[in-house]
């Protein structure tokens, strides 16, 4: 008999395994993927560290959270410089004082300010779709080249057919920084992702190949309590509804080649490109491999029993996750958390301080 049986070995089963069995309980994981990690799954091919779930950069503010996980992996720092080609050009991402230079020649914040606040469409009410929102904020230009074509592709949808809480804030910045992120800390765990989980779950029974909702009755017999991180609506047969996802659809080149990209991230902002996203893999972490595997992220149609990507945190879905909550509350030593029980899009920081909050509230109850 196990003290917890934790579904799922993602970031947010690895840490809350961690902590617990630090704490002195017998924990078991459960995986029904064949690799641990979830989402965050690296695998080393050709000395490459490959992101086989697109890419993954960490970044925090929080020591304690950054201490921990330097506690299973050395990060070695990177700086997230993403860029966008759109038009036939090269612009940098996110919008900064380099992209608006890119864009008008401009080369003070000043000059910058004045073409944003010509261009930004003024309503006298609230904007109505995530066409209105963006140009409110930033300006035709920026949205014509930057916004409009990843959107649509993203979303498979016009702009103005979709809701203006997808584009809740558009980072503006009118300084000469291209760090994507603001945080204190930013890097990548040498050797990748898996190494991070493999040390996490150092010691711990886990599982992969299992699907818990498959072997349920055989499975909760056996552990005094349930730590789930898997899909709610999945967990109740989808009864009440599905829950949306946006899914995504990799591909990968093998170049002979030891630079193709130049960089780690590029965006395609045109429309005719229909992979949204390219990532070029040794750049993430120095290697000496000869080759280099770039791969092209595709926006794809979620269907139950793909994986999902990105939830679509609409008032609908939001209404029909919280009925699943409140089922799912009923159930006795039973928890839920990481993105997918609770419908979320989290970063990794964020699972691993919720992972953290969690069992510190285990020891209370
Ligand atoms: C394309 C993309 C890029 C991202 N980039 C970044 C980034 O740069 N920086 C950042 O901080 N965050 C990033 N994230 C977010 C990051 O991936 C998540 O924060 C993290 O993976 C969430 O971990 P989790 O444990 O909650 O979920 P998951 O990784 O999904 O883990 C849940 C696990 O549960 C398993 N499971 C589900 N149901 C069952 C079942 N019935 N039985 C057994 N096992 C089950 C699943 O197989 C999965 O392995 C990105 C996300 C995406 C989609």
């Amino acid at each position: 008999m196990h003290d917890y049986l934790i579904v799922g070995s993602g970031l947010y089963g690895a840490v809350c395994a961690r902590l617990l069995t630090d704490a002195g309980h017998l924990v078991r994981v459960v995986e029904r993927r064949s690799h641990i990690g979830g989402n965050v799954y690296t695998e080393e091919q050709e000395g490459i560290v490959v992101h086989s779930y697109g890419a993954h950069i960490f970044h925090c503010s929080n020591q304690e959270i950054w201490d921990f996980v330097n506690r299973f992996a050395s990060f070695r720092p990177f700086v997230n410089r993403p860029v966008s080609i759109s038009g036939g050009k090269l612009y940098s991402l996110p919008f900064n004082m380099f992209t608006f230079n890119q864009l008008w020649g401009v080369t003070s914040p000043d000059e910058a300010r004045a073409i944003i606040e010509k261009e930004r469409l003024v309503l006298d009410r609230e904007p109505g779709n995530l066409e209105e929102q963006a140009l409110s904020m930033v300006g035709k230009t920026i949205y014509d080249l930057l916004i409009r074509g990843y959107t649509k592709k993203q979303w498979q949808k016009d702009p103005k057919e979709l809701p203006p809480w997808i584009i809740r804030r558009l980072p503006l910045r009118f300084t000469y920084d291209n760090n994507y992120f603001n945080d204190t800390y930013q890097g990548i765990p040498d050797g990748g992702y898996t190494k991070l989980i493999r040390g996490l779950l150092d010691g711990i029974q886990v599982e992969t190949s299992v699907d818990f909702l498959t072997n349920r009755s055989e499975l909760q017999a056996k552990a005094r309590r349930v730590i789930y991180t898997g899909a709610l609506d999945e967990f109740f047969g989808y009864d009440l509804g599905v829950l949306e996802y946006r899914g995504l659809r990799f591909e990968h080149d093998w170049f002979q080649s030891e630079n193709v990209l130049g960089n780690a991230v590029i965006n395609y902002g045109d429309e005719e490109v229909p992979y949204t996203r390219r990532i070029e893999h040794r750049h993430f972490s120095p290697t000496q491999s000869p080759v280099s595997i770039v791969s092209r992220e595709y926006p794809a149609n979620w269907r139950p029993g793909d994986i999902p990507f990105y939830p679509v945190n609409s008032p609908e879905n939001e209404g029909l996750h919280r009925k699943y909550c409140e089922r799912i509350a009923e159930y006795e030593n039973y928890y839920i958390g990481g993105r997918l029980a609770d419908y979320r899009y989290y970063d990794m920081h964020q699972v691993v301080g919720a992972a953290m909050k969690f069992v510190r509230s285990l020891a209370v109850r």
